[in-house]
C-alpha cells in the first residue's frame, strides 16, 4: 500500500451542547462556526480534501454547517443521528439511528453517503452486527474501529492497524481502523483527541512514521481554547495541551499530504488487503 495519510472531523457539538443545555446556543454555535471555518480556509489555502463525519440531528438543526463543508468540495460522512453509543442500542434502534441520520445528511448534501463512525467508536466484539446494518444502508466504508482499550467502546480483540475488509456473517465491509501504538505498555491513539494535543510534535512524527497508514479524528473542541472548562477527572486529559493545538494541527498539514476517505478508498488495491472475519 501506498502512503495514506487520512483527514477526518467529527462533527457535533453544535447538536451536542444544545442536547445538554449547555449555555447559550448562539454564543457556542458562533464560536464552532468560527473554528469550522477557520479550518474550512486552512484546508482551502493547501486545496486538501477531507473527511466531515457528521451527526444526522446536527444536519437537521444547523444545516449550514453541513452545507458549508460539502460546499467547499469536502466529502460528507455519517457520525450517527444523536450520539448515542452503540452498545446502548438493540439492533432495530440502531437501525433507525442510521437510516434517519442518513436521510437528513443526504438532504443537505444532495449526495449519498458512504461512510460512518460510530460515536465513542462503539463498535466492538459485542455489536459486530451493526456492521451488516451499515451495509444494508448503502454504507461502502466503516472508520469505526478502535483497536484497543479505551474508557468507553474499542475494540482491543482487532489487531490491524491499516484498511482491511472485514467480514461478518457473510457480509463484507471496508474498514479503516484508527491507528494506535504502544506507550508505557498501554496501545494510545495518538492521531486526535487528548493524546494528539498532549504528545509533543516530534514524538508524534515518530509514531506516525511506524505506518504508511494514518487515519486522524479531529474536534473542533479540540481547538476550542474557550470552552468551559469543567474541573473532573478528566480535566487534564481533556484540556491539555488545548492552547497550542492548531498550530500542531497546521504543523501536521504542512508536514504530509492529507486526503479525504473517498480519496484514500480510490488509492487502496482492496483485492490486496487483508481479509478478517470477525
Ligand atoms: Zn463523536
Amino acid at each position: 500500500m501506498e502512503q495514506s495519510y487520512i483527514l477526518t472531523f467529527d462533527i457535533e457539538e453544535w447538536y451536542i451542547l444544545q442536547f445538554h443545555g449547555q449555555g447559550s446556543v448562539d454564543e457556542y454555535a458562533g464560536r464552532y462556526d468560527v473554528l469550522l471555518d477557520r479550518v474550512l480556509g486552512d484546508l482551502g489555502k493547501i486545496g486538501t480534501k477531507a473527511t466531515f463525519f457528521c451527526l444526522g440531528k446536527l444536519a437537521k438543526q444547523f444545516p449550514s454547517v453541513v452545507r458549508r463543508i460539502a460546499e467547499a468540495g469536502h466529502e460528507v460522512a455519517c457520525h450517527s443521528n444523536e450520539h448515542r453509543w452503540l452498545t446502548d442500542l438493540s439492533e432495530k434502534e440502531f437501525y433507525e439511528d442510521t437510516y434517519e441520520a442518513l436521510a437528513s445528511i443526504e438532504d443537505i448534501t444532495g449526495e449519498k453517503v458512504k461512510g460512518y463512525r460510530a460515536p465513542a467508536f462503539s463498535i466492538g466484539s459485542r455489536n459486530k452486527w451493526a456492521l451488516n446494518i451499515l451495509s444494508e444502508l448503502g454504507i461502502e466504508y466503516d472508520c469505526s474501529i478502535f483497536p484497543a482499550s479505551r474508557d468507553f467502546g474499542g475494540f482491543p480483540e482487532f489487531s490491524e492497524d491499516k484498511p482491511v475488509i472485514v467480514s461478518y456473517r457473510g457480509t463484507e465491509m471496508k474498514e479503516l481502523p484508527i491507528n494506535v501504538t504502544r506507550v508505557l505498555g498501554r496501545d494510545v491513539a495518538f492521531s486526535g483527541g487528548g493524546y494528539f494535543r498532549l504528545f509533543p510534535f516530534p514524538l508524534l512524527k515518530k509514531f506516525i512514521g511506524k505506518n504508511n497508514y494514518l487515519m486522524t479524528y479531529f474536534h473542533m473542541r479540540d481547538f476550542d481554547k474557550e470552552q468551559k472548562r469543567v474541573w473532573n477527572m478528566r480535566y487534564f486529559k481533556n484540556y491539555y495541551g488545548i492552547e497550542g493545538a492548531y498550530d500542531k494541527f497546521i504543523r501536521l498539514l504542512d508536514e504530509y499530504d492529507f486526503v479525504s476517505v473517498a480519496q484514500a478508498i480510490k488509492g487502496i488495491d482492496w483485492e490486496s488487503v487483508r481479509k478478517i472475519e470477525i
